[in-house]
Parts: structure tokens; C-alpha cells; sequence
């Protein structure tokens, strides 16, 4: 029998808490896996342990647990009797063939009335993988770690170890929405709040006709990217061209950036409202753009009928484009597109915008009903992975 054995980032968690932070990871776990039958899964003390079918192989396992928010690592672990020679010829089978030039073994145990104690078992096996491959043992910096849990009705074997992507598991910390322009950034920042254990809706704002559908297309796939983590998830696509033309015929050019953003503040929030969402998370990081200083941010976030969550705002470029290439989610972040909120502005908008200017501004505007069409006239695209069919 083979399992997939997690251990769980933070382990600190006490009581109530713990038993949520579990069963929600059992379910994103079944989720992730739906298009295969799992066997049972268990959380024992710091770890979870799932039963994995025969037609899952290797890789796809590893695959998916590296989407599983709440695991610090975990391993693929094959039981076996608790004898010397089923541990020894299991190992053996795991290792054939392998490109490591140096190996170590590291065995626990569980039952301490096992005839040997760890050490001896971690010298009869090494020098059984010694004779068959030929390798060097390496206590230090093993290219190869051979792990053995002995317990009384069963040992475990498994090789190396995979990283976990960290944090408490989706859907612990309740719903947001994000908005998701396309870019670098606002990717990034859905990825780490659902890293907090917040579960995530898509909100996209498009100008099309009047700008090409790549915003639309580069949404959709970074969308189904961060879906993964979430096995399912829903893309709001909302048009906003005929919004921005109505704010074009009566407001100054340099306000009009603040204004659509404070349209989308609202519409987000309503869209959010319908799923569910008690927040809004946004790319923002503070002063990396002209219109991302601290008086803009506060005349936005007036708009916004939820709390706005901005994990971006302390950090700088660099280490964001650093996350997005370790996500995944850069390349296609940078496929070259019209931003809609440089649809009629000029280049130098608005900085310092002053909530009184603004609010006079939107003054003539009948704002429900702007929200309301757009609202209306959003498509609505249900993600699910793994993809079903
Ligand atoms: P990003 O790299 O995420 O596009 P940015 O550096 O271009 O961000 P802005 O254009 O000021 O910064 O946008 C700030 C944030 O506002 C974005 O991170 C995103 O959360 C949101 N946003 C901007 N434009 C859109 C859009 N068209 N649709 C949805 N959200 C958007
Ligand atoms: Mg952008």
C-alpha cells in the first residue's frame, strides 16, 4: 500500500482550531484528487496520511501535494511487513535506478521492541543499497535520503522528501475576491492570501471591444493557475469600456484613474457580496506606480464595500517578480496587453487625489446603476481542476 504522508506547516495550532485546520485540508486534499478514488485518509498527531490507488502514479502525486496549503513536506510511503528483509527489498525496488551518487539512511522507530534499534537498521540497509548501487554513504548532505518508520504492525519506506507549499489550507480564513488585472502583481497577491487560508473568487475588468480580449485571455489562465490550489474556483469578467466612457465625458483627465478604480472597488464588492466574500484583495504595493501612493489608496478604498486586503503593499518589484516566477504565473503575466485604466487617461494622473475633488466628481454620476449594469452584464466562468471530462 502507498501513502501520501504531510506534515502540516503550523503545527501550533491548538484545539478547535486544529481539528478545522485538518478537516479542511482532508477536504482540499479529496478535492484536488477528485479524478481519482482515494483510500482513507487519517490525520495522525503532525501529520495527514492518505491512502493513494494503484493508478495514481509517482509523479501526479507529487504534483498535487505541492498544491496542498498546510503542508510544510511530505512523501510518498510504501508499507511493508516489519521484517528486515521486506524493508530491504523494498528499498532496493525504490532505488533502482537512481542518479544519486551518495545516500543516507534514517530510520525511526515506533516500536521500540523491534529485535534492532535504528542504528543497526540503518547499517544493514545501507550496506544492502551500498552493494547493489555502488553509491557512497553520506550522513551530511545525502543526494538521496532513505527514510524508514517502524511501527508494529507495519513499516514505512519512503525516499526523499517534497516541499509543501506552506501555509494554513485554503478555505480556513473564509472568502475573498481578487482582482486580477493580468500583471505581474495581482497575481501574486491572491496567491499569498490563499496561502492564509482564504479562499478566492476572480474579478476581471475588460475594455473590450474597445481594447483586444488579451487582458480577458491572460486573466483566464492565470485564473485556472491559482485554481489548482483551490480545485475550483469562479472568474468574474466584468465589461467596463461603456463605465469608462461615461466617466470620460464628464471628468478631468487626471481623475479619472482614481474613478474607475473606485468602480471597481464597487462592483468587486458587489460581485463579492453575491459569493460570499467579506474582502478584496488587490496588487497594490505602496508607491510602485504614480497612482499607488497613500492618498490614492485611502480615496480608493473609501469606495470599497468589504475590507481591502493589499499582501503586496510592503514589498517591492524585485521580489514579487522573483514569486512569479517561482509560481508559474510571470510569463504569462507579461504577454504585452492594453491596460483599461490607461484607456483616456494621460500619462501623468492623478497622485494626490483629494476625496472631496472626487466625491464632487462622481457627484454626476448615478453610481447603482452603473454598478448594477455592470454587474448584470459580467460573465461568469466556473474553474474547476483537475479539469473534469
Ligand atoms: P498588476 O501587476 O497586478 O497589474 P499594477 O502594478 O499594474 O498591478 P495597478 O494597475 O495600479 O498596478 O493595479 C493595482 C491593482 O488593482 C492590481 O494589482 C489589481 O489587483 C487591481 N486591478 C488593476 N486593474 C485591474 C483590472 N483590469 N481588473 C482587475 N483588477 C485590476
Ligand atoms: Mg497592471
Amino acid at each position: 500500500m502507498r501513502y501520501l504522508i504531510g506534515r502540516y506547516h503550523e503545527v501550533a495550532l491548538k484545539g478547535q482550531n486544529r481539528w478545522r485546520f485538518t478537516a479542511q485540508l482532508k477536504r482540499n486534499l479529496i478535492r484536488i484528487m477528485s479524478d481519482y478514488r482515494l483510500g482513507a485518509i487519517r490525520s495522525e498527531g503532525p501529520r495527514l496520511m492518505a491512502e493513494l490507488p494503484d493508478e495514481l502514479d509517482d509523479l501526479t502525486a507529487i504534483e498535487r501535494g505541492s498544491l496542498l496549503f498546510g503542508l510544510q513536506n511530505f512523501t510518498l510511503s510504501r508499507s511493508v511487513a516489519p521484517e528486515l528483509k521486506a524493508i530491504e527489498s523494498e528499498v532496493l525496488g525504490a532505488v533502482d535506478g537512481t542518479a544519486a551518487k551518495s545516500f543516507a539512511v534514517r530510520t525511526r522507530r515506533e516500536n521500540k521492541r523491534f529485535p534492532m534499534n535504528s542504528m543497526e537498521i540503518d547499517r544493514e540497509i545501507g550496506a544492502a543499497v551500498k552493494r547493489a548501487l555502488g553509491i557512497a554513504v553520506d550522513l551530511e548532505n545525502p543526494e538521496l535520503t532513505i527514510n524508514i518508520e517502524l511501527f508494529t504492525d507495519r513499516a514505512l519506506v519512503s525516499i526523499g522528501k517534497h516541499p509543501g507549499p506552506g501555509g494554513l489550507p485554503v478555505g480556513v480564513s473564509g472568502r475573498a475576491v481578487a482582482m486580477l488585472s493580468g500583471g505581474i502583481d495581482s497575481p501574486i497577491a491572491a496567491y499569498r492570501m490563499m496561502r492564509r487560508g482564504l479562499a478566492l473568487d476572480y474579478v476581471h475588468f475588460h475594455s473590450y471591444p474597445l481594447l483586444s480580449r488579451t487582458s480577458q485571455d491572460k486573466a483566464r489562465e492565470l485564473a485556472a493557475h491559482l485554481s489548482r490550489y483551490q480545485g475550483r474556483a469562479r472568474l468574474f469578467l466584468v465589461p467596463f469600456g461603456m463605465l469608462q466612457r461615461e466617466i470620460v465625458a464628464r471628468v478631468r483627465r487626471p481623475l479619472r484613474v482614481v474613478l474607475y478604480r473606485r468602480f471597481m472597488m464597487r462592483i468587486a464588492g458587489a460581485i463579492g457580496a453575491q459569493v460570499g466574500a467579506q474582502a478584496i484583495v488587490t496588487g497594490e504595493s505602496l508607491g510602485q506606480v504614480a497612482s499607488q501612493t497613500l492618498d490614492n489608496m485611502q480615496v480608493i478604498e473609501r469606495a470599497a464595500p468589504l475590507a481591502v486586503m493589499r499582501p503586496l503593499v510592503g514589498m517591492d518589484k524585485n521580489e514579487i517578480v522573483e514569486q512569479a516566477r517561482r509560481l508559474g504565473t510571470f510569463e504569462t503575466s507579461i504577454i504585452p496587453d492594453q491596460d483599461c485604466c490607461t484607456l483616456f487617461v494621460p500619462r501623468h494622473p492623478e497622485t494626490h487625489a483629494r476625496f472631496d475633488e472626487v466625491e464632487a466628481a462622481e457627484a454626476a454620476f448615478d453610481i447603482q446603476r452603473m454598478v448594477s449594469e455592470a454587474v448584470n452584464n459580467t460573465e461568469r466562468i466556473e474553474l474547476t481542476f483537475p479539469p473534469q471530462g
